[in-house]
């Protein structure tokens, strides 16, 4: 959750963008179908390759940012390769129309083979890949009662297999769910 106004800011940034890309794909029912973001997105080509392991996946742009080209690590788990592919787009969405991206590229990386903390960056990206998988106002819908306390691992697994993500992943989704106010507008 963020911590203070800036973060605030920006999270609040992040999912209005996500929101864009939902209303623009029409996405209303759980999980996420990246076949109908490709289809309307159509600068945006993805590959699954063969990538060495702790490097999960990388966006190479175009100079003028008008082609964007994904590699995914072919062996990684479906769900790893979805939300991979989810934060390899955040990049292109969030920073590279800002010139926050050095070197025409980005990439994602195991927190096993991480040193240290994570970058803003990364975290954003991380941050807009769970919203667009896994929008709080869709969890809102489907969650089958309302605690505000940890979720049983029962109730995880089935949501993440709903979102088609992992339970990890839903488990942090899950956590910002219960943080959040309750107010949850489908943008
Ligand atoms: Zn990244």
């Amino acid at each position: 959750m963020p911590r203070n106004k800036t973060e605030e800011r920006r999270s609040r940034e992040i999912t209005t963008l996500v929101g864009h890309i939902h209303r623009r794909i029409d996405f209303r029912y759980p999980p996420f179908r990246f076949e109908d973001f490709l289809a309307s997105h159509d600068s945006y080509k993805v590959f699954e390759v063969d990538l060495p392991l702790g490097l999960d996946g990388r966006i190479l742009f175009t100079p003028d940012g008008e082609q964007k080209t994904i590699y995914l690590r072919k062996w990684n788990a479906r769900t790893r390769l979805r939300f991979t592919l989810a934060h390899e787009i955040m990049h292109a969405e969030l920073h590279f129309q800002a010139g926050k991206l050095q070197n025409l590229a980005a990439c994602r990386t195991s927190e096993h083979f991480r040193d240290g903390r994570r970058d803003v960056l990364e975290r954003e990206a991380d941050l807009g890949a769970a919203h667009l998988l896994m929008p709080l106002w869709m969890i809102d819908r489907h969650v089958p009662y309302r605690i505000k306390r940890e979720y049983p691992d029962s109730v995880v697994k089935e949501l993440a297999r709903l979102f088609r993500v992992s339970d990890t992943a839903m488990r942090i989704q899950l956590k910002n769910y219960i943080a959040h106010d309750g107010e949850f507008l489908a943008l």
